[in-house]
């Protein structure tokens, strides 16, 4: 005869398969931290055990630790890096994480007219140093570095998955948009690892899966301009979407009264003035974050263009005045949480 309790583990596994087929496994709520690409990655993802949910994030971590291999430029051991030292040179094979970064960074550089443009390399570098030594970068300097700048400088070739920078000198900087793109890979390897519902936060930029169970999406506050640490004044309710946040007040230099971020003009070489915070939703977060860059250098008004003709793009853009904050916005009342 059967002992009793070798009916237990088929009741289980009944019982489990009872809960599927209903379409709703119990799901939990778990969350990770890792420092990464110079800031924190976040991750909250809906897993049926503890086990489950750190595995996938550890894979997921893993993805984003050797995106940041290969597309730092503060690591001459990077494929960036050594891409750059080549500068002058004929086409080089790339991987085809770097590849894809590059072309869709080319691919809104020529939408915005070069505003966002990752050949701006050189000129961000006196800018880091204008900060860490608080004194505007020398004109002849500045001349220099942006004779380097123009993303025609930079070619691909699709078929060979080649790059080449044409001139010597030349220096890629992928702070724009590579944390963007990380968060999307990162939600790529939880979803493989069959977490559906999961956000990804390298800092100001997210990235979303399907909504939290239950739930009609992702509920996602925007700090408000003057006091980025007060609680959100405007949230968002996004799924399958992402949200980057540029500009906030962390990275800037103030040289003779006028405040100068660490995002540039490369048509200038000079930091955009001013203080604005800009706020972007898009379906992915490279092109969110690679967005919200451009649209700090292009101002309301040509950036609300970019936005319109971006298919499921919308912009919040809070600029501070000597009148107050004025806020521009385009179609975020299409993700706007209710209770705002
Ligand atoms: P963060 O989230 O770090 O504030 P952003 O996504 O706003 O960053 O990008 C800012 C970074 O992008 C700068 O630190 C620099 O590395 C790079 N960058 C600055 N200006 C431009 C530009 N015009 N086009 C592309 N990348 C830029
Ligand atoms: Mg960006």
């Amino acid at each position: 005869m059967t002992p009793l309790w070798s009916w237990a583990p088929a009741y289980l596994l009944w019982a489990a398969a009872l809960q599927v087929s209903a379409g709703e496994p119990a799901l939990t709520r778990f969350e990770f931290v890792q420092p990464h690409m110079g800031t924190r990655f976040r991750m909250v993802v809906y897993a049926p055990d503890a086990a489950t949910a750190s595995r996938a994030s550890d894979a997921a971590f893993e993805r984003i630790a050797r995106l940041d291999d290969t597309m730092t430029d503060y690591r001459p051991s990077s494929e960036l890096m050594s891409l750059c030292r080549r500068a002058g040179g004929p086409p080089l094979p790339v991987s085809e994480d770097l590849f894809q970064v590059l072309a869709k960074s080319q691919e809104l550089a020529e939408r915005t007219n070069g505003a966002f443009d990752v050949t701006v390399g050189p000129v961000v570098r006196l800018w880091r140093r204008a900060r860490r030594q608080h004194e505007m970068p020398a004109p002849e300097e500045l001349a220099r570095a942006r004779e380097l700048v123009g993303h025609e400088k930079l070619r691909l070739d699709p078929r060979a998955r080649t790059a080449q920078l044409l001139q010597r000198g030349m220096l890629l900087d992928l702070g724009g948009i590579a944390k963007g793109y990380a968060a999307d890979r990162a939600l790529m390897v939880l979803k493989k690892r069959g977490i559906t519902s999961a956000l990804v936060a390298a800092g100001g930029d997210i990235a979303v899966s399907a909504p939290p169970p239950g739930r009609e999406g992702w509920r996602i506050g925007i700090a408000p301009l003057e006091s980025p640490d007060k609680p959100p004044t405007r949230f968002l309710l996004l799924h399958d979407a992402a949200v980057s946040t540029s500009g906030e007040a962390e990275q800037y230099v103030e040289l003779a009264g006028k405040r100068y971020s660490h995002i540039v003009d490369p048509r200038t070489g000079v930091g955009v003035v001013g203080h604005a915070s800009v706020t972007i939703v898009a379906p992915d977060a490279t092109t969110s974050d690679g967005m919200a860059t451009a649209v700090s250098v292009l101002g309301p008004e040509r950036a609300l263009e970019l936005v319109r003709s971006t298919p499921g793009a919308a912009a919040l853009i809070i600029q501070a005045t000597d009148q107050g904050p004025r806020t521009f916005e385009l179609n975020l009342l299409l993700y706007a949480a209710s209770g705002n």
